[in-house]
């Protein structure tokens, strides 16, 4: 009857929270510390700052649209087959051309409790039903993923480890997994923190994807790597897989720069253990540290830390937040993922590291309010 006078997004479309990314600036502190957005402490490797300012000089050309040479650099790093990487413009464009190609309406994705908010984002944008089943000690749970399962399930996206509960799966449990999948259900793990993971019954699933036809992996460039303003993804999965998803992608969704950092990023393995090394000391100290103040810290093998605090007045995760917002401390709330009473805290460098568990010793000494 009334028309409404101007265009209308979808309904799907208009249902969806968008996403709300970490904050950037602090409230006071003379300096700030941003722990909100996993980023590395120790920036990119030198060698991708340079090929990136040497791409400078060639900006008026389109890249070669399938990012041939950082295929090859990525496959030849791993022992991958080239033809069967993707890369795109973050991992976020590729986890969303996923959601388009295999998700939709009259179909399902199963997401875990505090699963990495951009897949049922991406899943609601296509139309499809996300179904949210529940974790256990804030960990995927396999039965519950596998008793979510019905006809109508085509995807099953894992973050292995979590972001941001900073938790995994070990290989075995992801292989009891994929072998209790349909063989129609794909099942994506997003490895955006693999490199990070210093226990030896985990794998990012790059096995899982060369030995079976419904497994695909994602990376990213802009943890370890330090290049997440470059906007760097890649993807591992069956040939029919890339096939599909390359019918769909943006023809240039990788830029040149970005390409040219990439390739030098993959190459410096030094750089990389550099950050694996700092990551692993201070990931242990901060955890250290934050148990004994009396916050619950839920064990991570990521580079950030889910940080649980008393819901007592004058000690709450809000308060804890405000507080370090005023010494320059930016972490990251996360009562959007249903965890309001913890905050993210990225490993930062060594002074952010220390600063933070000084903070929070003075905000946790306080006397209770109320
Ligand atoms: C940071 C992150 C990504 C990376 O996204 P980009 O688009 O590549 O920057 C992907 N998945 C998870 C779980 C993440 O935390």
């Amino acid at each position: 009857m009334n028309a409404p006078a101007r265009p209308q997004a979808r309904a799907n479309v208009l249902a969806i929270d968008a996403y709300v990314p970490g904050r950037h600036a602090a409230t006071g502190g003379t300096k700030t510390y941003k722990l909100s957005a996993n980023e590395t402490p120790l920036g990119p490797s030198a060698k991708a700052i340079a090929a990136f300012q040497a791409a400078a000089a060639t900006l008026e050309l389109y890249p070669e649209g399938s990012a041939r040479r950082l295929r090859e650099a990525i496959a030849s790093r791993y022992g991958l087959d080239p033809a069967r990487i993707i890369c795109g413009c973050g991992s976020d464009d590729l986890l969303n051309l996923l959601a388009l190609a295999y998700t939709g309406p009259d179909r399902e994705a199963i997401i875990t409790e505090h699963g990495f908010a951009v897949y049922k984002i991406a899943v609601q944008a296509m139309g499809g039903t996300p179904v949210i089943v529940p974790e256990r000690d804030l960990t995927a749970n396999v039965d519950a993923i596998l008793a979510a399962v019905t006809p109508r399930t085509s995807v099953v996206f894992l973050a292995n480890p979590n972001n941001p509960t900073g938790t995994y799966l070990p290989h075995a449990e992801v292989k009891r997994l994929q072998a209790g999948l349909p063989a129609d259900v794909l099942l994506v793990l997003d490895a955006a923190y693999a490199e990070y993971v210093r226990t030896n019954d985990y794998s990012s699933g790059l096995e899982l994807v060369s030995e079976s036809d419904n497994v695909v992996m994602t990376r990213t460039f802009s943890k370890i790597h330090g290049l997440g303003a470059l906007r760097l993804g890649w993807l591992y999965g069956p040939a029919h897989v890339c096939d599909a998803l390359n019918r769909i992608r943006g023809p240039f969704n990788t830029n040149g720069p970005a390409i040219e950092a990439g390739i030098a990023a993959v190459g410096d393995a030094a750089h990389m253990e550099r950050s694996i090394a700092h990551n692993t000391q201070w990931l242990g100290w901060l955890a250290d540290e934050l148990g004994r103040l009396g916050l619950a810290v839920t064990p991570s093998v990521g580079n950030f830390l889910l940080v649980t605090f008393p819901r007592e007045p004058g000690r709450t995760a809000a308060e804890a937040d405000a507080f370090l917002l005023d010494h320059g401390l930016v972490l990251r709330g996360v009562a959007g993922y249903g965890l309001p009473d913890a905050l993210r805290l990225t490993v930062g460098t060594e002074e952010a590291n220390r600063l933070v568990v000084a903070t929070l010793t003075t905000f946790m000494g306080r006397p209770p309010r109320g």
